[in-house]
């Protein structure tokens, strides 16, 4: 008995035959009633020379490429470029976070502390992908800082009139934030 087709997208749990037809192959499991079921989400595949039933993983789209909206933490600042974490693309949470850099704009005058903080999550655009090294710029209206982290004691930071300002220390931040900084159910959809 087979209970899903050769090609079939399973669910992890899912039974796929019973062992006297197929025995458990790559990414499978035996039940205590003798089924065969599927361990991983993926496409079911039945060997039938070799009576072996296996999973192939669904791979989730994980490559970045340039044009992708992220969202990235910021891990570190030097003078005029800092390195973020980028940690989903095109709406999708990556399941190995990416290093990039955020590259300074042209003519850049202000440092990058003055535009991000360490631990600020921040929305931004792959601009450039070269040997490995992800780029991205968040200098249009609608890139940049959507929650911000004060230095000093961790709170996100409420947008005041001029940049941002810690609720609990009062320390004032200045940063480049989008448009709907603070809102979270505009934040929770991207
Ligand atoms: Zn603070």
């Amino acid at each position: 008995m087979v209970f899903v087709k050769d090609g079939e997208v399973v669910a992890p749990g899912e039974p796929l035959c019973i062992q006297e037809e197929f025995s458990p192959g790559d990414n499978t499991g035996l039940d205590g009633q003798g089924r065969v079921f599927a361990k991983v989400l993926g496409i079911a595949s039945y060997d039938k020379s070799k009576r072996v039933v296996s999973v192939k993983p669904l791979k989730p789209a994980q490559s970045i490429k340039v044009g992708d909206q992220v969202i990235a933490q910021v891990r570190s600042i030097q003078d005029k470029i800092a390195v973020v974490t980028i940690l989903s693309a095109g709406g999708r949470a990556l399941k190995h976070p990416k290093t990039a850099v955020i590259i300074p704009r042209k003519g850049m005058k202000e440092d990058m502390k003055d535009v991000v903080g360490v631990g600020d999550i921040i929305i931004a655009q792959v601009i450039t992908q070269f040997m490995g090294v992800i780029g991205v710029s968040i200098w249009r209206p609608n890139l940049g800082v959507v929650l911000g982290v004060c230095d000093k004691c961790s709170s996100i930071l409420n947008k005041a009139k001029m940049g941002l300002v810690c609720p609990k220390c009062g320390e004032k931040h200045k940063r480049k934030i989008v448009p709907f900084y603070g809102n979270m159910e505009r934040i929770a959809l991207m």
